[in-house]
């Protein structure tokens, strides 16, 4: 910066037009407030510049500088821990603290599932709840017959109804959950998530820019109810979407973890329970052979 502004200069200039200098030389990539990379041809700053290999030393020794930034770290602290706050009070107890909990591919995918929740991705957490119902399936059909089996989801269901090894009231909580959930997250149907769920809106229209200062009558006139709202389907508004859904993916995903909360321990009593595992330990062949083993 003080390159542009020495000496004289400097003083004439006081402290606006040396925040618009300020702004200038900030990356350009949008809400980035990054120095610009004085070796970028696109004004763009050292982590956004694409030109860059990802080894290069100089980029390596920002980042160093970045991590110890404290401000920044403390910064994102503090959104998590007022999420962690907000939402854990809806959450079931960690199931650690329940039950011993024997199965470590599932306690680790059971952790993604309600991390995520603490940090508030709630869209990440609804995904990965299909990916833990998908496992539980698959653990199912793998100490019950020995297959790793591949199919999908729905597969994975007809085998198991197929075969009885699940109770009919879980087959249907699995195939709603299937239909109803799963499915349209892990493909991002933002239209069938949203179908038939109306929200309230604030209906505006504006000519030309929209001012602060009209933004502010209008918030006044939503306050003193001159403003009435409307209720929409946010599923046939591309721009009420986002928002939309937002809301919705954390109503939903609190709810619904319950319910895979509890499957979960269901199916650890009623499918994967320790009998189930010694007949499967049973029945499959043992790969090591047995002077591998130290004895005890
Ligand atoms: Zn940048």
């Amino acid at each position: 910066m003080k390159t542009y502004l020495g000496g004289k200069a400097l003083k004439s200039l006081q402290t606006i037009p040396f925040r618009i200098l300020m702004v200038n030389e900030k990356c350009k990539y949008r809400g980035c407030d990054e120095d610009i990379w004085e070796k970028s041809d696109e004004n763009l700053c050292i982590f956004h510049d694409p030109q860059l290999d990802k080894k290069n030393p100089e980029k390596i020794k920002k980042l160093v500088e970045k991590c110890r930034n404290k401000d920044e770290v403390n910064k994102i602290k503090r959104i998590l821990y007022q999420n962690v706050e907000e939402v854990y009070c809806f959450l079931p107890p960690p199931i650690s603290e329940l039950m011993d909990f024997p199965i470590p591919k599932l306690r680790s995918l059971y952790q993604d599932c309600y991390q995520t929740l603490l940090i508030g991705r709630y869209n990440a957490s609804i995904v990965l709840m299909g990916v833990l119902v998908e496992a539980i399936c698959k653990e199912r059909i793998k100490i019950k017959s020995g297959e790793d089996f591949q199919g999908p989801l729905g597969q994975c269901i007809n085998k198991i109804e197929s075969e009885n090894w699940m109770k009919y009231k879980d087959i249907k909580f699995l195939r709603g959950f299937k239909d109803e959930i799963r499915n349209k997250y892990q493909h991002f149907d933002e239209f069938e998530i949203l179908k038939g769920k109306f929200f309230e809106v604030y209906p505006l229209k504006f000519e030309k820019n929209l001012s602060p200062k009209k933004l502010k009558k209008f918030i006044k006139k939503i306050k003193t109810g001159e403003v009435k709202s409307s209720y929409v389907e946010a599923a046939n508004i591309h721009g009420l979407r986002a928002p939309a859904k937002k809301t919705y993916d954390k109503y939903l995903a609190i709810a619904l973890f319950d319910q895979i909360h509890f499957f979960l321990i269901n199916s650890l009593i009623r499918y994967l329970s320790s009998e189930d595992y010694e007949e499967f330990h049973e029945k499959s062949e043992n790969p090591l052979s047995e002077d591998l083993y130290y004895k005890l």
